[in-house]
């Protein structure tokens, strides 16, 4: 009795240690207000699993996504969840720089018959580098109206990359500072092997001024609760200035 007594506490012993610490789901979808949500999925980076956060927009139109997931096998999961979740079907799909944590979805998604857009500037990055690119180029910035829901898509400079934008809804005043934005918790600005360094600075200031007093801002690999993230991200690139 006493051995089988054992055998059960050491076996839930090894059950709790072994298999205690669920792995992250390989997608979430989290409400941010209203009609936005805020979607993640991981990529093993560095032998890390690194968040990326993309968002999307329930409309009585359809659906916008912003970026695509990083893990390609959730690129269906993502518009299966919104189906069942909502019963709308992604339309359109915004991707806000040229790497692949924003980019990796686009032919995907386009075969799927989504409507993708990237900038010019984005699309000759994508090309030369070889990653996945949208069917419609935006030229200049660009103001959108989907049903009662307008937004504007804004390229403020060189920064995380050279061709990061920002999307901003006004009503709303939700800020998508995608990976130009840094959390609040952020050590450093994170990779930096494309960035514009001297600008970076300067470039998240224009963001700043131009909109003012967000209610949320979206960051892609941090926790995008803490508003405190654009201000920190400004002092974060100004360091960074000063030592190179
Ligand atoms: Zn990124």
């Amino acid at each position: 009795m006493l051995r089988t007594i054992v055998c059960v506490l050491s076996c839930l012993f090894l059950v709790k240690n072994g298999f205690g610490k669920t792995p992250p789901a390989k997608l979430s979808i989290k409400h941010v207000v209203s009609n936005f949500y805020v979607y993640t999925t991981y990529h093993l980076y560095e032998k890390q699993m690194i968040p990326a956060h993309g968002m999307y927009l329930v409309t009585d139109s359809g659906v916008l996504l912003l970026d695509t997931p990083w893990d390609s096998t959730q690129f269906q999961p993502l518009l299966d969840s919104i189906q069942l979740k909502h019963g709308q079907q992604v339309k359109w799909c915004i991707a806000t720089h040229w790497h692949s944590d924003r980019t990796d979805g686009l032919d995907y998604y386009r075969q799927q018959g989504i409507k993708t857009f990237t900038t010019v500037l984005t699309d000759d990055f994508c090309r030369k580098n070889n990653q996945k690119r949208a069917s419609y180029l935006m030229t200049k910035d660009t103001l959108f109206q989907i049903g009662s829901i307008s937004f504007e898509v804004y390229y403020p400079g060189g920064g995380h990359t050279e061709d990061n934008i920002v999307v901003w809804f006004g009503k709303e005043k939700i800020l998508y500072g995608g990976c130009l934005i840094k959390g609040a918790e952020a050590k450093d600005l994170g990779y930096l092997g494309d960035a514009n360094v001297a600008e970076y600075a300067n470039t998240l200031r224009k963001v700043q001024k131009r909109f003012p007093r967000p209610k949320w801002i979206l960051v892609s690999h941090h926790d995008w609760t803490n508003k405190q993230s654009l201000t920190h991200s400004i002092q974060l690139a100004k360091q960074l200035k000063k030592k190179s």
